[in-house]
């Protein structure tokens, strides 16, 4: 076996298996690897030869044959250096990792890209996801590739040019009245009936498998020093939990030692249960109502493992921020100012790290990245254009003249 599941919370092991990633205790199900037999072939200067891909890492997902992989190009983002805000903060290093530019404008391309793949091992032919938006453009994408049917459900407030996109890579597109695990019921309710893979948030292994890979190539991209921080829009959960799995299996490869960096996640005020039981202190406790936060993939008020995700924080020595839509659009404008296009989530990770130097959380002997998970473009106002389209003089001189 070159990879098997490890319950995160009572540590049974349990065979591979493309569904039901939950232990029997309650815990959750991770992807546990033959870390010597990866050894032999996966090293550092292997590495320097490989396509930029997240496949680079192939043998740190869970996939058996390379003939199975669904790749649209996923990985290998730049990772930005920001001088003007080290000085202006001041903090030693500051880095954005450009997630947006992945295929489909989210690093969720990459959670997709492993789920598929690892669906298309399995034969699968028909797929459904709940999300806020991009991880169903994403699955829509990476379905269209890999010639499987793709059913895909949204809040009905999800951002218009995002729904757009999952019809243009031709999903079948639902609006739900109501929020992300409202949507997730239905696929839950219908999943026997209509024989959906459900491809949603820790359902199957691949999806935080996939985020993994930011972790690993944070860490080759800087030549195996890691942060002291990283910061991180926080919803589902799996981007804190894959690069956290990333980080202990490149120490258990030897690729990288010392002090792993501490994790920041953000939420958007109104809906930030992580924030909520890291301030409270004890067991994570799901948002039960009053969700009043924008659509973004950060309003996930009930996350399927919110204990895991604070218990990486707390194990990190991380800490978690509320920050309010106001900060995220002054954000999005300071990002904007330094040639980065941001998202409300990616914009939040710099409303968090503006917050943490004020308060001396971060301080200046430290090195920070921020996560820009997806572009502002996604997120602008849609709507159907009613220019008309002229084609003489005389149509243009028509158009102002005419009454309205
Ligand atoms: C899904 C999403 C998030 C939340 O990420 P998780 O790993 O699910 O916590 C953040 N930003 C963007 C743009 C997203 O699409």
């Amino acid at each position: 076996m070159k990879f098997w599941f490890s319950c995160n919370s009572c540590r049974k092991k349990h065979p591979f298996r493309l569904t039901e990633t939950k232990c029997g205790c309650g815990g959750t199900l991770m992807v546990e690897y033959d870390l010597e037999k990866v050894s032999q072939t996966l090293t550092k200067e292997s590495l320097k030869s490989r396509g930029t891909s997240m496949w680079r890492y192939k043998e740190l997902l869970p996939v058996e044959s390379a003939h199975h992989i669904i790749s649209l190009g996923e990985g290998w983002t730049p990772l930005v250096r920001m001088k003007r805000a080290e000085k202006a903060f001041p903090v030693k290093k500051l880095w954005v990792k450009r997630e947006e530019q992945n295929p489909t404008g989210s690093f969720k391309a990459r959670g997709f890209s492993a789920a598929l793949s690892i669906a298309n091992e399995y034969g699968i032919k028909k797929v459904a996801v709940n999300s806020n938006g991009n991880a169903a453009s994403a699955l829509a994408a990476y379905a269209s590739h890999a010639e499987m049917g793709a059913d895909v459900f949204v809040p009905k407030d999800c951002p218009g040019l995002i729904v757009e996109e999952c019809v243009q890579y031709g999903a079948n597109t639902y609006l739900v009245d109501g929020l992300i695990h409202n949507a997730g019921k239905i696929i839950a309710d219908g999943r026997r009936e209509q024989g959906w893979h459900n491809v949603g948030t820790l359902k199957e292994p691949g999806r935080a498998e996939g985020k993994k890979t930011m972790g690993l190539e944070l860490a080759e991209q800087l030549e195996w020093n890691l942060p002291d921080v990283i910061v991180y829009p926080t919803g589902g959960g799996s981007g804190v939990i894959g690069m956290w799995n990333a980080f202990k299996q490149l120490k258990q490869l030897g690729f990288i030692e010392g002090d792993l960096p501490r994790m920041v996640s953000v939420q958007e005020s109104g809906c930030q249960p992580v924030v909520d039981t890291c301030t409270r202190g004890g067991a994570f406790t799901a948002q039960k109502d009053n969700v009043i936060s924008s659509p973004t993939g950060m309003r996930v008020p009930s996350p399927p493992d919110g204990e895991l995700i604070v218990s990486i924080l707390s194990e990190s020595d991380g800490t978690a921020v509320a920050v309010s839509k106001d900060e995220i659009k002054q954000a999005q404008t300071s990002f904007g100012k330094q040639g980065i296009s941001s998202s409300p989530e990616g914009a939040a990770t710099w409303a968090g790290f503006t917050r943490l130097i004020e308060q001396g959380w971060i301080g200046k002997e430290d090195e920070v990245v921020l996560f820009n998970t997806s572009h502002a473009m996604k997120y602008l106002p849609w709507k159907q254009h009613h220019i008309p389209i002229i084609k003489t003089y005389q149509d243009w001189l028509n158009i102002q003249y005419a009454v309205s």
